[in-house]
């Protein structure tokens, strides 16, 4: 038997290796992957710039403890506090980590300021982790059944809905954390008119604006973050998936103001921010402006979305397109595992979001031709499903 625990309900594959924008089975059979490790392999598998980061930390050393000044770390943070224009970076090691250190940074703010605001608003169908406090955070209540007592001072309004989030705000709010797009709700974005409101709200009221960009960060979107595509600047900022290209790592940005409430002993990691993930981290950022990445992504995007805006022509299951940059989702008319399956058997992995939205998450350098293959599979499997009977061809 298999002693893992079984918290996945996995697919039946054996991932061994990986190659570019390919992975292997144990079989040697060679799939297209559009998943990137949910949005993790940025620079997809085995780019010889992280290869040799990683490489040449590991031979130099691996760890030393967050007691000493690490150069790597320290470099990091500047260059991420440089490209969001936040002023003090918080490492750790994944995107719930990071969203802890927010939550726990918002309430810290307010204590030392002597406020009794201690409240985070997030939204509903977001995903903000796995720890208690983050799973309270995150707007769905199927992560949270039987994990309670729930930790208090959580409250959820629907995305896109300055309304409600005004008439939610009281003398409590410390904060509202927010996707700029949800990746796991269903691939939801936040418009940039709702997220402008936000913005002006929470300085109305002097309270956080936290974004939770732990997908949609390093350049997934098209920009480095997404808040960008909006104009707007958050007072603190969560990291994860896409920042180490594989290497575990995580952050949590913010403004100096706020970054004055995490003083010694207020928080801390023994691993975050060891010399291994930051080098694999500039070795990311590094590449992603050397090779022009953030273009890259538009471009595949465009190219993927008018494939997938045909198919919605074509096939009645397919109905709407949504997502930005290379977090595209195809919303469905019906559960779209039978897709996924069908996909994996002609080569092609890609995930949900939700039981009716296919999710697109190449990595960020994929290729047109590559890019064209995964349509092709997509077009050849839904003509299939729609044959059978499971839909019509019909011209909507
Ligand atoms: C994946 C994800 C998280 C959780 O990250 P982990 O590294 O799994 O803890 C948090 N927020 C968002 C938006 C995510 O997509």
């Amino acid at each position: 038997m298999n002693n893992v625990m079984q918290t996945y309900a996995r697919f039946p594959l054996t991932i061994v290796n990986g190659e570019g924008a390919y992975v292997f089975d144990n079989d040697g059979n060679k799939y297209l992957d559009f998943v990137a490790g949910i949005a993790v392999n940025t620079l997809g598998h085995g780019h010889p710039a992280l290869v040799r980061a990683v490489s040449e930390q590991a031979a130099s050393m691996l760890h030393c403890s967050n007691l000493y000044h690490i150069p790597k770390q320290i470099e990091l943070a500047a260059k991420l506090t440089g490209l969001s224009g936040l002023d003090r970076a918080f490492f750790c090691n994944s995107g719930a980590e990071a969203n802890e250190a927010a939550i726990k940074i918002a309430r810290k703010y307010f204590h030392d300021a002597g406020s009794h605001r201690r409240t985070v608003i997030t939204a509903t169908h977001s995903f903000h982790g796995r720890l208690l406090t983050t799973l309270t955070a995150t707007g769905q209540d199927k992560v949270k059944i039987g994990f309670d007592p729930l930790p208090p001072g959580f409250q959820h309004v629907p995305l896109n809905d300055l309304g409600a989030l005004t008439d939610a705000v009281d003398e409590n709010t410390a904060a509202v954390l927010l996707e700029p797009l949800q990746g796991e709700g269903g691939v939801n974005i936040a418009d940039t008119e709702y997220l402008r409101g936000v913005r002006k709200l929470c300085d109305e009221h002097g309270i956080l604006l936290m974004l939770d960009e732990v997908q949609t960060g390093i350049g997934r979107t098209g920009k480095m973050f997404a808040f960008e595509h909006a104009g707007i600047k958050p007072d603190v900022l969560t990291l994860a998936k896409g920042l180490g290209g594989g290497v575990p790592i995580g952050a949590m940005l913010a403004s100096e103001k706020v970054a004055a409430s995490f003083g010694p002993g207020s928080h801390g990691s023994t691993f975050g921010g060891n010399p291994l993930s930051c080098a694999a981290a500039l070795a990311v950022l590094d590449t992603i402006e050397k090779e022009d990445l953030l273009n890259n992504v538009a471009e595949q995007s465009a190219r993927i979305k008018i494939r997938l805006e045909v198919m919605v022509e074509k096939f009645s299951i397919a109905k709407a397109v949504r997502g930005s940059g290379l977090l595209l989702g195809l919303a469905c008319s019906e559960a779209v595992a039978p897709i996924i399956e069908g996909c994996r058997s002609k080569g092609l992995l890609l995930l949900v979001a939700g039981p009716n939205v296919l999710r697109f998450l190449p990595a960020l350098n994929i290729q047109a031709d590559e890019v064209d293959q995964a349509m092709r599979i997509l077009e050849e499997v839904f003509a299939v499903i729609e044959a059978s009977g499971a839909g019509s061809e019909v011209t909507k």
